[in-house]
């Protein structure tokens, strides 16, 4: 072995450089920890979280027209629906609406059926359970359910 690979070995110069690396690094500016839950991560408009059904801003009735194009669109069979039509208006009404979040894999395929963007996958990620009861969600829990405000600090 020549001197100069030697006498790195001995004044542990790999190392030294090594943990130089590393201690550069332990900066507050460069810290790439997520301080959750005291800071909530900035979500992708486009994530498909918690689902929720959408009301008319203005009437506050639902936007669904009971037209079944979600259930039939899942590939799990989670969503089950039932309608009747308006004896008055002759449109079909949404009954009862049942989802199960248990099964759910958030691909997105009902909510892109939806013509009237009524089923929306929303921003929520916080969706964790102790037991699957709690994940069988009806049409009021739904259309209850908003987008989450982000935390402050
Ligand atoms: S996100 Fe996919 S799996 Fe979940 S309910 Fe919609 S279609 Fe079904
Ligand atoms: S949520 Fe949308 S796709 Fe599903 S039944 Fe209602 S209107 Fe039709």
């Amino acid at each position: 072995m020549s001197i100069a690979p030697l006498l790195r070995k001995v004044f542990l110069l790999d190392l030294l450089k090594g943990l130089s690396i590393t201690f550069k690094y332990q900066t507050p500016k460069e810290t790439q920890t997520e301080q959750y839950p005291q800071e909530r991560p900035q979500i992708a408009d486009r994530f498909r979280g918690q689902p929720l059904m959408k009301l008319d801003p203005v009437t506050g009735d639902s936007l669904c027209i009971g037209c079944n194009l979600c259930a039939l669109a899942c590939p799990e069979n989670l969503i089950t629906m039932k309608s009747e039509r308006d004896p008055v208006t002759k449109k079909k009404v949404m009954t009862t609406y049942v989802y199960d979040l248990s099964r759910c894999m958030f691909c997105g395929l009902c909510e892109e059926a939806c013509p009237t963007e009524s089923l929306k996958l929303g921003q929520g990620y916080e969706m964790a359970l102790y037991s699957r009861e709690g994940m069988v969600l009806d049409r009021q829990v739904l259309e209850h359910r908003t987008d989450p405000e982000p935390y402050d600090k």
